[in-house]
């Protein structure tokens, strides 16, 4: 049996110059724990070329839903821009990561602080019913230089909010903070000094970070990750993997080649 499986692409729409998210057909047996990534990718001159992607779409839904980059002279997402619906990708079929649930010891409060295309896997775990029922509150913070490079996330906030099953079980529970950089916006600055300055509990009418309560999830840049992990540390947090359940997890939203 192959490591991979030919998957069909639905759709495909393009956020930015830089940004799009695309579905494909999942094989019924893919399975795969919300938060996840798989390596996927396209058939290249009768070879496989793959990267690791996190899985957008949460387990219980149909088709697979991914956010990618446009790397410009990127192997890959140089030609992977360029699908279209009835295209044939490749996804793997063995998922793993490190951002699920069960690596964090139980708490109150869930922070998913992610950055770019890092937004991806807490796409997922926000449409799993199960962490409303783990935490009483759940926070989306997503980083970006541009305004426009929020618009994926946003549309996947609205659609939750919309939603006839899951608006109501979210409404008082997820708290989106989008945060720009580059631009002016409601939400400005770095999402280490926001959470530094204690910006970001004031603005969104909440307590300040606690050990006690809060556990808290990762991705983005290298730099973003070595930087927050090194904050948590100073304050206690434990940074948790499978076999031992901690504060908070990472995971990387690219490597730096
Ligand atoms: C665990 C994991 C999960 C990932 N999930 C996603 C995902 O959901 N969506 C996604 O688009 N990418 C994701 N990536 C990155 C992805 O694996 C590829 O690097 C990306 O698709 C670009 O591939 P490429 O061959 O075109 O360029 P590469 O040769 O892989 O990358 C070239 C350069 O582009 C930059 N780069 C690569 N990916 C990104 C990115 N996502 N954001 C900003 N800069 C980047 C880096 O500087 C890198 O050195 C993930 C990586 C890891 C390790």
């Amino acid at each position: 049996m192959s490591a991979f499986q030919r998957e069909t692409v639905l759709s495909v729409r393009h956020w930015t110059d830089s940004l799009f998210s695309f579905t494909a057909t999942r094989d019924p047996g893919f399975r795969f724990q919300n938060g996840q990534f798989a390596m996927i990718g396209l058939e290249v001159d009768g070879r496989p070329l793959l990267r690791a992607y996190s899985m957008a779409s949460a387990n219980h839904e149909e088709a697979l839903e991914f956010f990618s980059i446009k790397v410009p002279d990127g192997a890959l997402t140089s030609r992977l821009q360029k699908i279209r619906e009835g295209d044939i990708i490749l996804v793997g079929r063995k998922a793993t990561g490190t951002l699920i649930t069960g690596n964090l010891i139980p708490g109150k409060r869930l922070l998913l602080l992610s950055t770019g295309t890092g937004l991806a896997p807490f796409a997922s775990l926000i449409k799993d019913p199960d962490i409303y029922e783990c935490y009483d509150t759940i926070v989306l913070v997503h980083g970006c230089r541009h305004v426009s490079e929020l618009a994926y996330g946003e549309q996947v906030v609205e659609s939750l909010r919309q939603h006839e099953l899951f608006g109501p079980l979210i409404e008082d529970k997820l708290i989106y903070y989008p945060t720009v950089t580059r631009e002016p916006f409601r939400n400005r600055g770095r999402i280490t000094d926001l959470i530094e300055s204690g910006q970001l509990f004031s603005d969104i009418g909440l307590s300040g970070l606690d050990l006690e309560t809060d556990r808290i999830m990762l991705c983005g840049s290298p730099s973003m990750l070595e930087e927050l992990r090194a904050m948590f540390t100073a304050r206690g947090f434990v940074e948790g993997s499978h076999s031992e359940p901690a504060h908070f997890v990472i995971e990387k939203a690219f490597v730096e080649r």
